[in-house]
């Protein structure tokens, strides 16, 4: 059966990550149809806005999406294409693994945490205004609704519970927002009681940020609000190794979209630079929920091997790192096209070997990183 996914390349380095992911994906000889279309700025001018009603209803036929970033403009402009489509089409769930990849480009070599992020309310609902004609004042309006939270905390621990995870902790900010943090807190406390087997526990954000910095091998599933996802989200992957390689999914009742948690990074547009892995594992990620799981560990593998071999790899990897040598930086479409030379080759058996403190290799036993 030929499985069609909507494509959307995106705005700034989009086109060039979207790309590379696309021959990864087709290197793996799942019978993918795509249907390209377009949105955010490219396609302002054109369309009179940057999400034409072609975007949604191809996703909602084909259920299936692989996203490149987009771009919003800050300040004013049009509102975000990104918040638009979550809201849009429900997809209320924004699963953002982090994971060190080789032990590469990270001072954390075996980091590992996943943030379940509300992704449709909270502070990005979009209800904002001026208070005065003179704009001296302004309001942004935090939504938290039971069912939301809900649904989310419940799709965090179904997560934990399904890929052997160790633990889930709410991230909230319950002391100083009682009514919008409290909500989510009390939910959070209500859902727990069905897990009784998965421990969970609860964090203010502004200590879950500095635990994470400081020991975040005590971290492992993290559930929060919409905004606070989006930075600890950033936050995991600057300890994975950088936005370059951590991948996202928004899961909504029957729709998927794959996207990375990275931007549109305008000023490498077009250069062929920005690293392809964060596009590339939402393969991974999609090929996992498509249930091609033996395709899914290929390209998980093949963007290991080709990070360890620390040979053709992308600017923001080939930095001297805390593990490995310095080495010079491939393109985009290099790296891509390594990624997918090796994907027929992989081993999958072979246990994968990580970079360590002193220049070493150690063993990875962790296998919920395949998951
Ligand atoms: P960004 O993620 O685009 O870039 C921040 C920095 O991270 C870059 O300057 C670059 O150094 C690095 N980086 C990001 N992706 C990389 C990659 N693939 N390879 C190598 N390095 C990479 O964040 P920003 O500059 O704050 O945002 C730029 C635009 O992207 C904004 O318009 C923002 O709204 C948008 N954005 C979109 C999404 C999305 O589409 N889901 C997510 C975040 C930001």
């Amino acid at each position: 059966m030929t499985h069609k996914v909507t494509l959307i390349p995106g705005d700034g380095i989009g086109p060039e990550v979207a790309s590379a992911a696309r021959l990864v994906a087709d290197a793996t000889g799942v019978p993918l149809e795509w249907e390209v279309v377009e949105a955010g700025e490219s396609v302002m001018a054109k369309e009179g806005t940057p999400l034409p009603q072609y975007v949604l209803d191809s996703l909602k036929r084909t259920r299936l999406g692989l996203k490149g970033p987009i771009t919003t403009p800050i300040g004013s402009g049009f509102r975000s294409v990104n918040v638009a489509l979550r809201q849009q089409l429900d997809l209320y769930a924004s699963l953002r693994p982090a994971r060190a990849i080789a032990g590469e480009g990270t001072r954390y070599p075996d980091a590992d945490l996943v943030v379940v992020r509300e992704a449709t309310e909270g502070l990005y609902s979009g209800v904002e205004h001026w208070i005065d004609k003179e704009h001296s004042a302004g309001e942004t309006i935090n939504i938290i609704t039971r069912k939301a939270s809900e649904r989310i905390i419940r799709f965090a621990f179904e997560y934990a519970a399904k890929y052997g995870r160790k633990k889930v902790t709410a991230v909230h900010k319950a002391n100083i927002m009682k009514v919008t943090g409290g909500l989510f807190q009390e939910v959070f406390r209500t859902i727990a009681r069905e897990y009784p087997g998965m421990p969970s526990e609860e964090r203010l954000v502004d200590n879950m940020s500095m635990q994470l910095v400081k020991k975040p091998e005590e971290y492992d599933v993290l559930v929060t609000t919409n905004l606070f996802g989006d930075i600890l989200s950033d936050l995991c992957a600057g300890l994975a190794g950088g936005l370059g390689v951590a991948p996202g999914a928004l899961f909504g009742k029957e729709i998927a979209l794959f996207e990375p948690v990275h931007g549109s990074a305008p000023k490498y547009a077009g250069q062929d630079k920005a690293d392809p892995v964060a596009e590339i594992l939402c393969v991974e990620m999609m090929l996992h929920h498509l249930g091609y799981h033996e395709q899914a560990r290929r390209v998980f593998r093949a963007v290991w091997e080709v990070i360890y071999e620390k040979k053709v790899v992308t600017y923001d990897l080939a930095l001297p790192g805390y593990t490995a040598w310095p080495t010079t930086p491939s393109k985009c479409s290099e790296m891509a096209r390594e990624i997918a030379k090796k994907i027929p080759e992989v081993d999958l058996d072979r246990p994968l070997k990580r970079r360590t403190w002193n220049g070493g290799d150690s063993p990875v036993t962790d296998s919920a990183l395949e998951a």
